[in-house]
């Protein structure tokens, strides 16, 4: 059957998938539903689709966008190459494994460009509230058109949501911080080194924030660096400049007290302590209530929301594996959308979220992390036509990222790896990745580029 009608909300990587998954389901010939998808923005990309504003957008929507100026990817791209669109056929050359955003951002447009996507996304227009109607067994969302000021409904078979998790920030309270006298932020309204050169930094969080951010202000000339962390250390070599400590107690003007007893000043203070999965346009009974984590619950298959069969989300994982996660997942969405794939009952469904989750409680290390969402991958791919890559050799290359990561963590983005879709060996940068303070694409793709004063921006 197809006569029916799909809404998906958010055209980021995981929107973008799903549209992707329709489409090359309608270049084998195939009759597709009728889809739609809405995005608040201005443009497609989520995340990678850079913005240097902060708190609230052109028409006063939070702001989504958590990257910054000088992002480069914090894993190698051969980890998260789509198998059906490689950085080579992009490209047309070889690049090395850790590219910057704006090459990032233009290689996930090259694949969606090629397609009449476009033509499927209402821009500039938010989802502000959806409900299930029984009797129809349809959602009915409501959305504003930000540019008109306009409120209109539509109603859907299907929803798909794929709003991303990393932008509404987590922000914990500390004792006298409301007296802090530099700038306090969370990582996303971070927007570059820029403004912290030469001051003394500290951050909070332990996780994939806090370790780029504070190399990135090392990088760019910050004074000093402090790292707070609440259950355990990043624990790489770190250079001199850049220190852990455990928690902080309180703060006294610009002084942080930490619990080992330590207490130091600074001049600004970046909470990296992660974001909430936050869906303000949802109803209770069809909102996802998770951390972040490999394996939210009520999520069969990690896609179809369990309480209301006809919900998928996408991408709301912790991700080491993304752009070719989210392919997978949309692939798994068309088919079963499609009737291809039987859902099984709500128990059976229960029992096998409950067998994911309770082998991510067995988890540990990193690499059992990589394992973990492998095999999830692996699951998801055999169900559908998504072309079968050499997930072990994914695997592997995640591995030897983290170990590079602990021998070095300012040159580990020197390394190169080798694309398991079509064997590219990576070329290493032309420049080492300390030295190079220019992250466009023009000096990223060619050495003799002028380097850029400015980093050019969306409006
Ligand atoms: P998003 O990219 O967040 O896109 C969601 C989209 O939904 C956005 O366009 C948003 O505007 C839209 N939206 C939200 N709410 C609404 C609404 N109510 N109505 C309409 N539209 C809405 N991954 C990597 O692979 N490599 C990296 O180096 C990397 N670096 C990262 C750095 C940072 C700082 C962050 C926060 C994440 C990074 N990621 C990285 C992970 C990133 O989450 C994924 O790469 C990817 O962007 C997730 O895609 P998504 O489509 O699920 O979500
Ligand atoms: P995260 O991985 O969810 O980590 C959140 C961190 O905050 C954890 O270390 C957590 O500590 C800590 N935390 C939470 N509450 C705290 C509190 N009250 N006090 C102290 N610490 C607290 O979030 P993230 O680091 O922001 O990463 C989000 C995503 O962005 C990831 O996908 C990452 O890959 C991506 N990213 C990529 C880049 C890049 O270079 N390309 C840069 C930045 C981010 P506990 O361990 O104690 O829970
Ligand atoms: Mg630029």
């Amino acid at each position: 059957m197809t006569n029916f009608k799909v809404g998906i909300i958010g055209a980021g990587p995981s929107g973008l998938a799903m549209l992707r998954a329709f489409e090359s389901e309608q270049k084998k010939g195939n009759p597709i539903p009728e889809v739609k998808c809405y995005e608040k923005q201005e443009d497609w990309g989520g995340m990678w689709n850079y913005t240097w504003r902060t708190g609230v957008g052109k028409y006063g929507e939070p702001i989504h966008g958590s990257m910054y100026k000088y992002l480069w990817s914090n894993g190698p791209k051969e980890c998260l190459e789509f198998a059906d669109y490689t950085f080579t056929e992009h490209f047309g050359q070889a690049i090395s494994s850790y590219p910057p955003r704006e090459v990032l951002f233009d290689y996930i447009q090259g694949r969606i460009k090629k397609s009449n996507a476009r033509d499927f996304i209402q821009f500039n227009t938010v989802a502000r509230w959806a409900d299930y109607l029984e009797d129809k067994q349809q959602f009915r969302v409501v959305f504003d058109n930000l540019v008109e000021n306009e409120t209109f409904e539509e109603y859907f078979d299907y929803l798909v949501v794929g709003t991303g998790h990393f932008s509404t920030p987590n922000m914990p309270y500390f004792e006298g911080i409301d007296e802090f006298p530099g700038t306090v932020m969370h990582a996303h309204d971070f927007r570059g080194a820029d403004q912290f050169i030469n001051q003394k930094l500290l951050l909070v969080g332990s996780s994939y924030s806090a370790e780029d951010i504070g190399v990135q202000c090392y990088k760019h000339g910050s004074k000093s660096i402090t790292i707070s962390y609440r259950s355990a250390p990043i624990g790489v070599k770190w250079p001199d400049g850049i220190v852990e400590k455990p928690l902080i107690t309180h703060f006294e003007g610009n002084k942080a007290f930490f619990s080992d007893g330590t207490s130091e000043e600074f001049d600004a203070v970046i909470m990296c302590t992660g974001y909430q999965h936050k869906f303000p346009f949802l109803p209770d009974e069809l909102r996802l209530k998770t951390k972040n984590c490999l394996y939210p619950g009520n999520l069969y298959k990690g896609v179809v929301y369990n309480e209301n069969e006809r919900l998928i989300y996408l991408g709301m994982q912790d991700q080491y594996y993304t752009f070719n996660m989210f392919d997978t997942q949309a692939w798994f969405a068309r088919d079963y959308m499609l009737g291809r794939i039987p859902l099984p009952n709500k128990e059976e469904r229960d029992v096998d979220i409950q067998k994911w989750i309770d082998n991510e409680a067995k988890t540990a290390s990193g690499e059992d992390h990589v394992d973990f969402q492998t095999d999830y991958i692996k699951d998801l791919i055999q169900f559908t036509d998504y072309p079968p890559f050499d997930l072990d050799k994914v695997a592997t290359m995640f591995k030897s990222w983290l170990h590079d990561k602990e021998v070095n963590i300012l040159n580990y983005r020197d390394q190169v790896y080798t694309s398991v879709m079509d064997g590219t060996q990576a070329a290493p940068h032309h420049t080492p990745w300390m030295d190079e303070m220019d992250d466009s694409l023009e000096r990223y793709l060619n050495e003799e580029a002028p380097v850029s004063e400015e980093v050019s921006e969306t409006v």
